[in-house]
């Protein structure tokens, strides 16, 4: 890769001349350095210069054959409108030759419904006036006293003998049976003088200070010297991939929008102004 030195003059390079870059893959002029040149993966180069818009100064047929007409106003197309004359119908269709008139019968007249004849008022007697009584009821005896109940089949009736049972029955004088009170009997209290056998074959053993928990030993892991590493792995080289500085720049100017980028057809970078120059 080229590596432009620092230079401590004009860093434009407008006017410098123009040289062979070091690696002689470009050109450079001052700091700036064409892309050729600044390609460290051999895949870059400057773009093609894009050719000059040239200017047609001629005159075509069309233009010449032109010729210019008063503009007006347009207005909307009127379509004449067109009635179509009626003209009378003197044939005869075949409807009106076959027409068979008939003799139409009006209608009946609608049957009117019969008048109610007027009704005479009754001045007889029925049967039912006639044998109607009236009763003097008081108020107090109009009492609602519900439905009367139906009497069932087997009323009890009340039983006014006497039964065996009740014949042979004799009371007996019963008096309540006396409670004994429980109370504990008082046993009198006599102190053991004596000595038991598993007293006298004691013996007080010496225990000694209670067991203290051993101190925790210290850890020491051995060194693990299994590998787990595959062999896909092992084979593995790390390669260093250095990137191509050209990816990292902006596109590149027109000649139009920035002639000085420009130099034949090479498009020049400043590496240390980072602007095309
Ligand atoms: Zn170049
Ligand atoms: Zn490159």
């Amino acid at each position: 890769m080229y590596t432009p030195t620092k230079a401590t003059s004009s860093s434009s390079g407008v006017g410098s001349p123009v040289l062979p870059s070091p690696n002689g893959k470009g050109v450079m002029r001052g700091e700036a350095v064409c892309l050729c040149a600044l390609c460290n993966c051999g895949k870059h180069r400057c773009p093609p210069r894009p050719a000059d818009p040239l200017k047609f100064n001629g005159s075509s047929t069309y233009r010449s054959d032109f010729l210019e007409w008063p503009a007006c106003p347009v207005h909307g197309a009127t379509i004449p409108h067109k009635d179509f004359e009626r003209l009378p119908f003197n044939a005869q269709s075949t409807y009106a030759h076959d027409f068979v008139p008939h003799q139409l019968q009006a209608p009946p007249a609608p049957v009117s419904p019969p008048k109610p004849v007027a009704t005479l008022p009754f001045r007889g007697e029925t049967e039912a006036h006639a044998q109607y009584r009236e009763f003097n009821v008081a108020p107090s005896d109009i009492r609602w006293e519900g439905p009367k109940p139906t009497p069932s089949k087997h009323e009890k009736l009340p039983f006014n003998a006497t039964t065996t049972f009740r014949h042979d029955f004799q009371p007996w004088d019963v008096k309540p049976e006396p409670v004994p009170a429980m109370q504990a009997p008082k046993l009198p209290h006599i102190p053991f003088n004596g000595e038991t056998e598993a007293h006298a074959q004691y013996r007080p053993w010496d225990l000694g200070e209670p067991n203290k928990p051993a101190p925790a030993l210290p850890y020491h892991p051995r060194p693990d010297d299994r590998d787990f590493l595959s062999e896909a792995n092992k084979q593995y080289t790390e390669k260093h991939l250095e990137k191509c500085p050209v990816e990292s720049l902006p596109q590149a100017p027109t000649p139009s929008n920035q002639p000085s980028a420009w130099e034949g057809a090479h498009v020049l970078y400043n590496q240390h102004e980072h602007r095309f120059a």
